[in-house]
């Protein structure tokens, strides 16, 4: 792959020639192979527009709007593109669910005693219960356990008896908003259900009716699973702080026990950060040959726990996100990768194999080819399963050390993580006020929530997020970065103090007399949920005024992955502008297209944008904030 299309981070790049020079399988070239015509961007014209279809025996078909050139059964182009988008987001959907019945489990257990953890913020506890209408009275344990019923007494609900939980947390003007159009949801699994089985060849082939079933599963989705997953997140490890944290490749030191927990659910990190810290832990580190043990937060497990922790020498710090996943496995630093149900990569046995570490699956959902070690999460197990995996860790320690050369001298950073609705609070002296005025009086003039992945299309990994957030800052928008794009936005110092010399005078200004950085690190995708409940404060704030009138917008500049397609669906169904890069594949689909960019405008008061200029996507951003900031007065 041509060098400037491998990564925003030095980082990224020096070991990219290492792994080349292993002669290594690696995503930048297998991307670069997937092109056609010698062009890394291009695909197959119907697959990239989304008219493509293979779910029966008569397909594969291809279709084609302008010609009226249909699939098969009959479906239109239009219908085509909305019905995989609509399995991408049930895919999605379900992925962030399954973190949160993890999450229930081992807050339910956690409440029986049964875990290494312990609850963290009784407060939070019973603040959020009151908010669920939950009964408050009684021990920690007995909230925790009439908590834990009743979410999943609503993730049960079927699909036509509406979500207790949507009706507790988002907006009346939203819920409102939704009974009319009739995408007010019912219980998680009832959505998932209608979903998906309204995408069955012959079911609902009619584009509209599939983006309104994709609206109400991103309504219970936001709600339900991530809001639900946060905050007991929260209540189990703590309240994001606004702490400093060592980022990029430079964390990792050849001469400890490097262990890195990998995905997004962050139970067994937290469980081995707990032991690690333990002398007798460190000792055994110490014996092998090793100064010692350390657990590096990787991805999204890793950013979960970086915005709840604070960082020592033992949870030493954040190497980045997926993309660079085998960049980090080709550092012959690591011991022991754990892997949990989200971003670890097929290939990663090859460098298990190469880089000498052991790669450990630690959820059922994740399996590689090859790999037989196994250690399944169990809440009530985490302590254990924890000490068995840091000693995996110790034992692989010596051969590594002996086999592997690593690579040294790679760059380390400080970012500020650890923003959230109650610390963004707690900052502004326990008001919202500092930050609306700042938006009322235009010394900033609006707030992007960047909730991103990274991906290589049609730039290298970060690379575009990057300019857009640079762009958005300097035109004096505040950005709250959320998912892998945030760690990019870490390791590509814009949540850093210095980051402030991008800013625009207004929000430069506004950093410093808060001492806050200009990108306001928010947390992971997850937090999408929880980014959700923020905007809705600050709408009550305003004076209840409507989520649509806000000058506020959504942007993803690198989607990648299937959770992102749910957040983006939801944010169009929350009524923000919500740019998405690269173009998602409905190109083909005209009158989907025309509903997205144009119509639903009119339906939820969203508007999706695409566009692949940073300046000019940022352009419709702040165009887009002028017009809320004019009906608004401000
Ligand atoms: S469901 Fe319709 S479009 Fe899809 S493969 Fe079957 S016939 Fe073709
Ligand atoms: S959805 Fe995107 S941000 Fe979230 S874990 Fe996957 S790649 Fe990262």
């Amino acid at each position: 792959m041509d060098e400037t299309r491998i990564s925003q981070h030095d980082s990224v790049c020096t070991l990219y020639k290492r792994i080349k020079k292993d002669n290594m399988n690696n995503i930048w070239d297998r991307y670069e192979a997937q092109g056609l015509g010698g062009k890394p961007d291009q695909r197959c014209p119907f697959c990239m527009g989304g008219v493509r279809c293979d779910l029966c025996s008569n397909g594969p078909c291809r279709a084609d709007v302008a010609k009226d050139k249909r699939g098969v059964c009959g479906i239109t182009g239009d219908g085509m593109a909305m019905r995989m988008m609509l399995l991408r987001n049930v895919m999605g959907a379900s992925t962030y669910h399954y973190h949160t019945e993890q999450t229930i489990k081992t807050l339910r257990a956690t409440a029986h005693g049964k875990t290494p953890f312990k609850i963290k913020e009784s407060r939070k506890l019973k603040s959020f219960a009151a908010r669920l209408g939950i009964d408050t009275t009684g021990t920690d344990k007995e909230i925790a356990l009439r908590l834990c019923d009743y979410a999943e007494k609503d993730f049960h609900r079927k699909d036509d008896e509406p979500s207790l939980i949507v009706d507790a947390l988002a907006t009346q003007e939203r819920k409102d908003a939704w009974k009319k159009l009739g995408i007010f949801p019912g219980g998680m699994y009832g959505e998932m259900m209608l979903s998906t089985s309204s995408c069955l060849t012959n079911v609902d082939g009619y584009y509209v009716s599939l983006a309104l079933k994709a609206m109400r599963l991103g309504i219970a989705t936001a709600y339900q699973s991530q809001i639900i997953n946060e905050y007991c997140q929260d209540i189990l490890y703590g309240i994001p702080k606004p702490h400093e944290m060592r980022v990029d490749l430079g964390v990792l030191d050849p001469d400890y026990v490097n262990v890195l927990p990998n995905g997004h659910e962050p139970f067994l990190g937290f469980a081995m950060v707990q032991l690690a810290r333990k002398p007798e832990w460190q000792k055994k580190a110490k014996a092998v040959g090793a100064k010692g043990l350390r657990i590096i937060a990787n991805i999204e497990t890793g950013q979960e726990m970086i915005q709840r922790w604070n960082m020592d020498d033992v949870f030493y710090g954040f190497t980045g996100n997926w993309i660079m996943q085998e960049a980090i496995l080709a550092s012959g630093c690591i011991d022991l990768f754990a892997a949990d149900m989200n971003c670890s990569m097929p290939v990663d046995p090859m460098y298990a194999e190469k880089y000498k570490f052991r790669l450990v699956p630690v959820s059922e959902l994740v399996a590689f080819e090859g790999v037989t070690d196994r250690v399944n999460y169990l809440p009530e197990q985490a302590d254990a399963q924890a000490a068995q995996l840091l000693q995996m860790a110790v034992d692989n320690f010596k051969e590594r050390r002996a086999a592997v050369e690593p690579v040294t001298g790679l760059p380390l950073k400080n970012a500020i993580v650890g923003f959230s609705t109650e610390s963004i609070l707690e900052a502004l002296g326990g008001t919202l006020d500092p930050l609306l005025d700042a938006v009322k009086d235009g010394t900033i003039r609006g707030i992007v929530g960047l909730v991103s992945c990274s991906t290589l299309r049609d730039t290298g990994q970060d690379v575009h997020s990057v300019a857009v957030a640079k762009e958005l800052i300097k035109r004096n928008i505040l950005v709250l970065s959320m998912g892998c794009g945030n760690g990019g936005m870490q390791v590509a110092g814009l949540c850093s103090p210095e980051a402030r010399e991008y800013a625009g005078t207004g929000l430069k200004g506004l950093c410093e007399k808060l001492n806050v950085p200009p990108v306001l690190s928010f947390g992971t995708c997850t937090d999408t949920g929880r980014l959700a409940d923020l905007v809705a404060a600050v709408a009550h704030a305003l004076g209840d005024v409507p989520i649509t009138d806000l000058p506020v917008a959504a942007a993803a500049p690198e989607y990648m992955e299937q959770k992102a397609t749910i957040d983006a669906i939801f944010a169009l169904a929350l009524g923000l502008y919500t740019y998405v890069n690269p173009v998602p594949p409905v190109t083909g689909a005209p009158n989907l297209v025309k509903l997205l960019l144009e119509d639903v405008k009119g339906v939820t008061g969203g508007k999706l944008d695409v566009e692949t200029d940073a300046v000019k996507a940022v352009d419709g951003i702040v165009a887009h904030i002028e017009e809320k900031r004019k009906k608004l007065g401000i």
